[in-house]
């Protein structure tokens, strides 16, 4: 029996690891999903199939966030029409090098996916959004962005970036009742962790394992839900006492 509507739920980077938890997750809470992402169509269907089993629809859409004309060309007319409720600013790549060492190139493309990415969609969904005088935008930052990590400087560059925007954001649009939040994970089980040594690096986390793409959705969700939300402009840790 599928949960009450909640409207529609927009996950970037919804195909794999934390997107694909946040939207399944949201589609419990009773959101119907858009599913965007890359290029990985196979797994974009699964979870869609996944959606669509917990009797929510889910409506894949494959694009580069980090191309302003395909954003627009993807969202813009489908957001006039139909405003989504709740934005999740998921997608992310990270290109790890020495910043000695980085190539131009590394430090371009992730910049421009995570950050770009968050102006691209930002700046498409807002209009309808505050039309409607209601709404939640969570973005996913890290743990980089608050403490530094070498080897890092593109990526931890780049969620810095997010969290000084979402807190500008927040502050020009909570007056119509858009919440803006950060969550700000640590080391995550997903495939962008999948070469890390393992070992080593739990040794690092206070909670002794690294996190699941769950626990990050659950307070996705959390930020998304509808009841008496008074948090706005903060970043939530979700990183295991990583940083504290
Ligand atoms: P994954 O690598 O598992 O998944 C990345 C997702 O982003 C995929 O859905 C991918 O689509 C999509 N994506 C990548 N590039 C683009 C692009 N240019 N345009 C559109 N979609 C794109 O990542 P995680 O789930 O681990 O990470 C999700 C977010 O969480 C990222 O922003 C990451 O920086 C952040 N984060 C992750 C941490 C971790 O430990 N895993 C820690 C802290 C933050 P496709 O499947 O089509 O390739």
């Amino acid at each position: 029996m599928p949960s009450s509507n909640r409207g529609i739920a927009l996950v970037t980077g919804g195909s794999r690891g934390i997107g694909r938890a946040a939207a399944i997750r949201l589609a419990t809470s009773g959101f119907d999903i858009w599913l965007a992402y890359h290029s990985n169509h196979a797994a974009a269907a699964e979870v869609k199939s996944e959606i669509e089993e917990l009797g929510r629809s889910c409506e894949c859409m494959a694009f580069d966030v980090s191309d302003y004309d395909a954003v627009k060309s993807a969202l813009a007319e489908r957001v006039e029409k139909t405003p989504p409720y709740a934005v999740v600013i998921n997608a992310g790549i990270a290109r790890d090098n020495l910043l000695v060492w980085m190539q131009k190139e590394e430090w371009d493309q992730v910049l421009r996916t995570d950050l770009d990415g968050f102006f691209n969609i930002t700046n498409t969904v807002l209009f309808s959004m505050l039309a409607q005088r209601r709404g939640r935008i969570v973005s996913v930052a890290s743990v980089s962005a608050q403490t530094g990590q070498a080897g890092q400087a593109n990526y931890a560059a780049a969620k810095a970036g997010i969290i000084g925007a979402s807190k500008s954001l927040a502050r020009e649009v909570g007056k119509r009742n858009i919440c803006v939040n950060v969550v700000s994970p640590g080391v995550i089980d997903t495939d962008m962790t999948a070469e890390l040594p393992r070992e080593e690096v739990t040794s690092l986390i206070p909670m002794n394992r690294f996190g699941s793409a769950r626990e990050v959705a659950a307070v996705i969700d959390f930020l998304c839900s509808e009841e008496h939300m008074y948090i706005h402009g903060q970043v939530i840790g979700v990183n295991g006492g990583l940083a504290m």
